[in-house]
């Protein structure tokens, strides 16, 4: 079977990286789903000849995915807020954005952004597919539209001065479809801001583990650039910022509206210079994410033949999948803790590792933590100071 790009729509011939099959990383089941049979999809990501967009064929519908018990709400994480604040503060210096402005966010999940233009009485919307977080984000003020963003709802909308997503583009299997939907949505001076994970710290610091189902695309400015142009919004500036394991904040325009900033070509200069776009970048990714396979295995195995318990913290997406390509079952990590009530008593997807209240952690008094979301060490240092904390990705290494 040959897949097709989906931007370009060029047969996918080159791999970089496969995962094994798995299954979907959100796909937490309760104790009675363990006795069923769980489906697996090949994880395998591809790299187009032509456009140099990295993605996963379409295995999984997002409404089979992000469904209405999707478990992940983005307010759990304190510094998520605190980057989302900080965001909304600086939005309306840039912007200068008040009581008559308009906003409007996709995949405003629970509210963890729009809540502070609430504050500032700044007009707001939220665009957000799944029951749960939708239902919190209006707990909170917010008016919430529970659809999936597409060019025929944007039509549907008032013109906005900015448009926030966040985390969102590499979740959209038909991307063109996406970007031309925002490009109706934006006024005529209006700016959409667009934050995801950048392909070039993917392969840096062989971040593979954010690799899953849900994320169809891994992006590239390069890559990213052809597919804003292509629904007629220019990339006019890219800030670098530190979440999610390095992501690009890129900010569009309509074509033609605005001047271009030197940042864009900044990075796209560099992402050039690593071979981004073509599967010669990516030539030693695979040997990497091997190395992590082998380092994580000895780490476990050591502990279980020296009696330590390691305990798995925060039962992240990206733990799934990790997890899942080292083969690591419950035998080898008995127990992970999370801090969220709606995946505790669940069970990993794959792994079937117990989610236990991070409370029961003082309890359990584990030798070692293995902490899954990485990106969120610094937070997890700062509570857990009497825990020996570990992560695996780039390598596996302890936090003092
Ligand atoms: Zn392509």
């Amino acid at each position: 079977m040959t897949f097709k790009c989906r931007h370009c729509t060029e047969n996918l011939n080159d791999h970089i990286l496969d995962l094994g099959h798995q299954p979907p990383s959100n796909n937490y089941l309760s104790k009675d789903q363990l006795n069923l049979a769980e489906f697996t999809y090949p994880l395998k990501v591809f790299i187009c000849s032509k456009c140099g967009l990295v993605q996963l064929p379409e295995f999984l519908k997002p409404e089979e995915l992000f469904t209405k018990n999707y478990a992940y709400f983005s307010s759990t994480s304190s510094s998520w807020c605190q980057h989302a604040k900080s965001f909304v503060e600086k939005a309306i210096k840039k912007l200068n954005l008040n009581k008559n402005s308009k906003v409007i966010e996709i995949a405003s999940n629970d509210g963890y952004l729009l809540q502070y233009f609430i504050k500032e009485n700044i007009p707001c919307i939220g665009i957000e597919p799944t029951k749960a977080t939708a239902l919190e984000s209006r707990k909170k003020g917010i008016k919430t539209i529970e659809e999936f963003f597409n060019s025929k709802m944007a039509n549907s909308l008032e013109k906005v001065d900015l448009l926030v997503a966040n985390n969102v583009v590499a979740h959209v299997p038909n991307i063109n479809d996406f970007m031309k939907g925002i490009c109706t949505a934006l006024k005529n001076e209006g700016l959409a801001s667009i934050e995801f994970p950048h392909l070039l710290n993917i392969v840096k610091y062989t971040q593979f583990d954010t690799i899953y189902h849900e994320h169809y695309s891994y992006l590239s400015l390069i890559a990213f650039k052809q597919i804003a142009l292509h629904a007629n919004l220019d990339i006019i500036d890219v800030e670098e910022i530190p979440t999610h394991g390095g992501s690009l904040r890129v900010w569009l325009a309509h074509k033609n509206t605005f001047l271009i900033s030197n940042n864009v070509n900044k990075i796209i200069e560099i992402e050039k210079s690593l071979k981004l776009t073509s599967i010669e970048g990516f030539k030693n990714l695979k040997n990497n994410a091997k190395k992590i396979k082998i380092q994580l295995l000895n780490f476990l195995l050591k502990a279980k033949d020296n009696n330590e318990l390691v305990v798995g913290y925060g039962a992240a997406a990206k733990g799934n999948t990790l997890l899942n390509y080292c083969g690591i079952n419950y035998d080898l990590l008995e127990l992970i803790v999370d801090k969220s009530k709606s995946k505790q008593g669940l069970y990993m997807p794959g792994s079937h590792i117990p989610i236990i209240d991070l409370a029961k952690l003082e309890e359990i008094k584990p030798d070692k933590l293995l902490v899954l979301p990485w990106n969120l060490i610094k937070e997890i240092s700062y509570q857990q100071k009497i825990f020996n904390l570990y992560t695996a990705i780039p390598k596996l290494q302890l936090h003092k």
